[in-house]
């Protein structure tokens, strides 16, 4: 586990920033709740972000029970070295491919598989910010890995069944203190474990319901030890099983 552990890609971070969205000189479009801009002349990946943009937000405009109230820039990006350029001073060098500010969300979007998670994740950040703006660290984070799994990094599932019980009670205790601390990777995952169990075994209708929530540790362990494939009634991943999306 610490192998693949340690090759983790930190997806995204909810950052206070200004509200001037770059603007990349590529092919751009708008929909009802997004502005998408990319730096690729190819209308293609626009094409795509508005469709997964608008996907999601309709999944989670029911997950949420409402939706955020405006226009919401994405900025798109398939050059690595254009993304980086934007990314705040604090996440570079730190293997973040995506970012939610006050003001818009920037994405790397390499491939389709990757970019539709990344955009999923901070589009998670995005409702939270707008409608459950209280949510502590952990429980941010731990929706939007819950809510927007990444299908190449950072299974929680994997790494939570690896340790111990008396370890997790250890990282649960421990999450309050997020983003500060060590193993700020591996403790996001015991959130995201955390999330999962929120969402799939309390009783709430919306997600905005967990706003305050505290995890029971006993209850949260019981559940998981019973588990052992990933089977959500209610809330399921926002980028479901769609046709093609490999
Ligand atoms: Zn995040």
């Amino acid at each position: 586990m610490r192998g693949s552990l340690s090759r983790l890609v930190f997806v995204g971070a909810a950052l206070t920033v200004g509200c001037v969205a770059p603007r990349p000189q590529g092919a751009e479009g708008a929909t009802a709740h997004y502005e998408v801009r990319t730096d690729d002349p190819d209308p293609e990946l626009t094409r795509q972000v508005v469709r997964v943009a608008e996907q999601v937000h309709a999944t989670l405009a029911r997950d949420y029970g409402a939706e955020p109230a405006g226009e919401l820039p994405l900025i798109v990006y398939r050059q690595r070295a254009n993304f980086d350029r934007e990314l705040a001073p604090s996440l570079k060098d730190r293997g973040f491919v995506g970012q939610f500010g006050e003001g818009y969300v920037l994405v790397y979007w390499p491939d389709d598989v990757s970019g539709k998670e990344t955009l999923a994740h901070e589009l998670v950040h995005r409702f939270n910010a707008a409608l459950a703006p209280d949510l502590p660290y952990w429980l941010d984070e731990g929706l939007a890995k819950a809510l927007a799994p990444k299908r190449a990094h950072g299974d929680w599932l994997a790494a939570l069944a690896d340790m111990s019980d008396d370890e997790l009670r250890e990282r649960i205790r421990s999450l309050g203190a997020l983003p500060a601390g060590e193993d700020y990777a591996l403790r996001c995952l015991v959130a995201a474990g955390v999330a999962r169990f929120a969402l799939d075994a309390e009783e709430i209708k919306t997600v905005r319901e967990l706003r305050g929530y505290k995890a029971d540790a006993a209850r949260f362990i019981r559940w998981l030890r019973r588990r052992r494939v990933a089977h959500p009634d209610r809330f399921p991943s926002v980028l479901g099983s769609e046709p093609g999306s490999g």
